[in-house]
Parts: structure tokens; C-alpha cells; sequence
């Protein structure tokens, strides 16, 4: 078996640019290292074998197209991005048979810029929840500890990147869903601003917060990725006019002109002592460096598990009002009352996480309720965005956790759902304030799980927190692979 899966996606840009190796050979060793890995990850809900092997032998027939900054590279998408030919189920029972008319967005432009799209990955049933133990296909395993969760709900493609399966991801985060799978299978995510990469074709969960973006083994494979993917879109009113900036040739940073905020209301949670020790080595390997580390107050962020779940599913509870039996997807049989069909097809095809979310939802958007719960967690939001606001003008970015705990046993939580919200608390202001944030591996715990370090920065400045995110990759220790064979 060819080893060429090892690369990073940069390194195999230009391995092809020089013509060491072919978009097939490059295609064939993921495939490859698929088949071989998945039996025990199961990351991928579709593999799209046959039609990215001929898609990548006609690559090399017509020869590297230097304008197609993807040319040749397999990539894998998250089961929300509608791609044509395959189904999207967003992890989901009741859109199991559903096979999209159009194409998402992000799917054409990977396309347009030449990426192999081999697989959808697998996710938590609608992108709600952290484990990815949600999907109605089963849950996918992290491959540092086979008995573990990848994150979520971005898991599959978290996994399939540290496995060896593909070289980067698109994945969604609502909450969290690229930033935290990421730090838990020793990936790299990259939430972008809200508004930066259209939403068009990705099945809606809180279309306030959702936001598409990159996975992959380092910062500049980010950016490769999230200069083919973003940019303005007429078909997504809330996709942003801006021109996008220039991600890829960034000048060096150094560590003097970097003042990192720590907010104490996130690093004074109760953390696991494995995960405790590598990000006190972190901080200490950047303070040495040179780079200013400083504690910062954000007051607001105490409430934002609360605001979160109120505002992310009274949104849920509206964009799913669309799955009822009659228009697509799921339907259940024999049912003559249009009530009953209804009440039915939703219960039988829809989990139970998702319900959940869909009474939370439907309860604080009623009358009597609205004022008290949707209108102030709305309320709450904008005082989140404000802390940011006001933390970010006195240092370049802001420094966090992304989990308070390494990758949990399989079903550590799923009886006590309020934990596992709370576990988010990391990751979810972010998505309430709308700015970008850019996960890396911090390290290995001594339990051998990888811990991740999250930074945030300014509402479109990609460029600089992926810049940033460059120059203490090369300060952080390696992680290396995952034990898996
Ligand atoms: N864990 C969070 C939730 O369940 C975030 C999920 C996400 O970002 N899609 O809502």
C-alpha cells in the first residue's frame, strides 16, 4: 500500500504540483487506508469509491490545472452538504433515503477547485450533540482509543483525518462541532466567522450560529481549504459581500507582537488532570517563546451553556418543523389522520436527542414563554458578543480550553444530557459572539488522548488567527499518529 495518505494536504499540493505522484495515486492510497481503517472507525456513512477513482484518473488524463488550488486532493464532507448523486442524511433516520436535488455551496466549490470528494462522514443526527453517539447509524470511534468518543458532532470527520483516510474535512459548527472533534482525535478546525462560508445546501440546525469550515492536520491545510470554500454567495443572503483575504501567503509573525487573552471564567473550569498538565506545558512553551499571556474578564460567558441551548433550539425546533412525513423523507405507512402522520413519522424517525431539542424549542418560542426565555437568552447573546468585543481590543487573540475532559467512554453521559451540555462550555460562546476560532493539538495527555488549545480572534481576521495559528504549531510538541494499524 502506498503511503501517501501520511501527507499533509499542502504536502500533496505539492507533491502533484511537482509531479511526484498522480491525483489516483494520491486518491487510491486514502481509498486504501479506508478500507483498512474503517471497520473499526466507522467514519464514513457513504464512500464514494468509484466516482472518485474516475473523477481523479480523469484528473491525471487532462493534466494539473495550476488555477485549481485543490487539483487532485481527497477530501471528505460532513453528511450535512448536500452533494449530488449521494444521499444526505444528516445523520438522521428520517432523511435516510433523501437524495438532494442541488448542491451545497462548499460542495461546488470544492469541486470547481479540483478537490476528489471520497466520503460524507458521519455526525451526531442533525449536528446536535458532542460524541458523535447521536448518529441514527451508530457511533464512530476515536482512533487514539477505539473505546472512546471522537467528539462532536463533526466526529466522523475528525477520525477520518487522524486516520489516515483523507487529508482534510468540511465539517459544520454550531456549538463546537469542528473545534471540539478536532481537539479530541488531534486534528485541526477551524470555525470561521459566521456569514464566511455560505450555508446554501447544508441542512440548517441553528441557523444563527451554524457556520461551515476545514478540518485537517495543520493551520496552512486550513487555509488552503478555506480559501477554495468561502467568499460571498447569492444564495445565502446571510453569506458576507466581503472579499476574502489572502490566507495563504501571510507574512511571519513574532512572538513579541502577540498579547494572548486567557478568560478566567473558561480557564477556571474543573479540568481533568491529564488534560490540566498538557495546557499548563502549553502556556508555559508559549510564554517562553516570548508570546504575553494575560487574564482577561468576559463576565457574560457564565451564561452561555444557558443562552445556547435556548437559542439553538427554539432555531432547531423551527428548521426541523420542515421533516413532518408528507414532503420528504421519512413516512409512516397507513396513516389517514394528517395528525397521526405527523406525530408518527416524527416519532418513529427522529431521535431521541432530537426531540428533546425540538420540545425545548417549540416550549420557549410559545406565547407566555418567549419573553422569559428566547427574548433574554437573545438578550444574554448580544452582552457574550460584547465581552468579546471589549476583550479583543486589548490583545490579538483570545487563548482557551476546547474540553475540560479527554475523549470520554462510550456512553459516559447519554443518560445525564445536562452534562454534556455543559461540557460544551468551551467551545459555544464563540458561536453566540459569531467570531472565528482556530483549534490545535496542544499535546498528548499521559492517558496518550490528545488535548486541544483553541484561539479566537476578530470577526473575518482568518488570515491573522490562521497566521497565528502557524507559528505556535511550530512551537507546540507533534502528536504524531494514533496507535491504530
Ligand atoms: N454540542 C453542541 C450541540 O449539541 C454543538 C453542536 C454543533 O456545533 N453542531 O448543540
Amino acid at each position: 500500500m502506498n503511503q501517501l495518505w501520511h501527507l499533509t494536504l499542502c504536502e500533496a499540493a505539492k507533491g502533484l504540483a511537482e509531479g511526484r505522484f498522480g491525483a489516483l495515486d494520491l486518491v487510491l492510497a486514502c481509498l486504501e487506508r479506508l478500507k483498512q481503517t474503517e471497520p473499526s472507525i466507522k467514519a464514513c456513512l457513504t464512500v464514494l469509491e468509484e466516482e472518485s477513482l474516475a473523477y481523479a484518473r480523469s484528473l491525471d488524463e487532462k493534466g494539473r490545472d495550476p488555477q485549481k488550488p485543490l487539483w487532485g486532493l481527497p477530501v471528505t464532507v460532513k453528511d450535512v452538504f448536500c452533494l449530488l448523486g449521494a444521499p444526505t442524511t444528516a445523520g438522521s433516520k428520517i432523511l435516510e433515503n433523501y437524495r438532494p436535488a442541488f448542491e451545497a455551496t462548499v460542495v461546488e466549490r470544492l469541486k470547481a477547485a479540483g478537490a476528489v470528494i471520497i466520503a460524507k462522514t458521519n455526525l451526531d443526527e442533525f449536528a446536535m450533540g458532542s460524541s458523535t453517539e447521536f448518529s441514527a447509524y451508530g457511533p464512530t470511534c476515536n482512533p487514539w482509543n477505539l473505546e472512546r468518543v471522537p467528539g462532536g458532532s463533526s466526529g466522523g470527520a475528525a477520525a477520518s483525518i487522524a486516520a489516515g483516510q483523507s487529508l482534510a474535512a468540511m465539517g459544520t459548527d454550531t456549538g463546537g462541532s469542528i473545534r471540539q472533534p478536532a481537539a479530541l482525535c488531534g486534528c485541526v478546525g477551524l470555525k470561521p466567522t459566521y456569514g464566511r462560508v455560505s450555508r446554501y445546501g447544508v441542512v440548517a440546525y441553528g441557523s444563527s450560529l451554524d457556520q461551515a469550515g476545514p478540518l485537517a492536520r495543520s493551520a496552512a491545510d486550513c487555509a488552503l481549504m478555506l480559501s477554495a470554500v468561502a467568499g460571498p454567495d447569492g444564495r445565502d443572503s446571510t453569506c458576507s459581500m466581503r472579499k476574502i483575504d489572502d490566507y495563504l501567503n501571510l507574512c511571519p509573525l513574532k512572538a513579541s507582537d502577540l498579547v494572548l487573552g486567557l478568560p478566567e471564567e473558561l480557564w477556571s473550569a474543573d479540568f481533568a488532570p491529564q488534560v490540566a498538565n498538557v495546557l499548563e506545558q502549553a502556556k508555559k512553551i508559549l510564554t517562553s517563546a516570548g508570546v504575553t499571556l494575560k487574564s482577561v474578564k468576559m463576565p457574560n460567558l457564565r451564561f452561555s451553556v444557558a443562552a445556547y441551548y435556548i437559542l439553538a433550539a427554539a432555531e432547531a425546533s423551527t428548521n426541523l418543523a420542515r421533516y413532518d412525513g408528507v414532503r420528504y423523507g421519512y413516512r409512516e405507512a397507513g396513516k389517514e389522520d394528517l395528525n397521526d402522520l405527523y406525530f408518527s413519522s416524527r416519532t418513529k424517525a427522529l431521535g431521541p436527542e432530537v426531540r428533546r431539542r425540538i420540545l425545548l424549542g417549540t416550549f420557549v418560542l410559545s406565547s407566555g414563554y418567549y419573553d422569559a426565555y428566547y427574548r433574554k437568552a437573545a438578550q444574554v447573546r448580544r452582552l457574550i458578543a460584547n465581552d468579546y468585543y471589549k476583550a479583543l481590543k486589548d490583545c490579538n487573540f483570545l487563548l482557551a480550553p476546547v474540553s475540560s475532559i479527554p475523549p470520554w467512554p462510550f456512553g459516559a453521559f447519554t443518560a445525564d444530557p445536562l452534562t454534556l451540555y455543559q461540557l460544551d462550555m468551551m467551545t459555544l460562546p464563540l458561536n453566540l459572539a459569531g467570531g472565528p476560532g482556530l483549534s490545535l493539538p496542544a499535546g498528548l495527555g499521559a492517558d496518550g488522548l490528545p488535548v486541544g488549545l483553541q484561539l479566537m480572534g476578530r470577526a473575518f481576521e482568518e488570515a491573522e488567527l490562521l497566521n497565528a495559528g502557524m507559528f505556535f504549531e511550530r512551537l507546540l510538541p507533534p502528536i504524531g499518529w494514533p496507535p491504530l494499524n
